[in-house]
């Protein structure tokens, strides 16, 4: 079983794991961390591996899958690396079929 982190104190809470509770408002299987007060949905929770690097935020799951979208760009920019951001966007934009 991986290892399921507090994402604010960093605490293990792996063995806090509940199913689904609409009873009490939890819609998903979720982790709660004591120290924090703090539920954590499964798919919130991160699972820090040896080796890993430390992701910030989630993934939009609007995101081209293979473009990050700090690579993109929904204007033409002023200065080369904006301007190639712009071509990413128009290129992604293009296989989504807009024009
Ligand atoms: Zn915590």
């Amino acid at each position: 079983m991986s290892k399921v982190c507090c994402p604010k104190c960093d605490a293990d809470i792996s063995d806090t794991n509940e199913g689904a509770d609409p009873s009490v408002g939890i819609m998903s299987g979720g982790y709660y961390c004591d120290a924090c007060d703090l539920g954590v949905a499964d798919h919130e929770a991160y699972e820090p591996l040896e080796g890993d690097v430390q992701i910030s935020g989630t993934r939009d799951p609007t995101e081209p899958l293979g473009t990050p979208f700090s690579e993109l760009a929904s204007q033409p920019g002023t200065t080369p690396e904006q301007q190639a951001k712009y071509e990413n966007f128009k290129r992604i934009a293009r296989s989504w079929g807009y024009d």
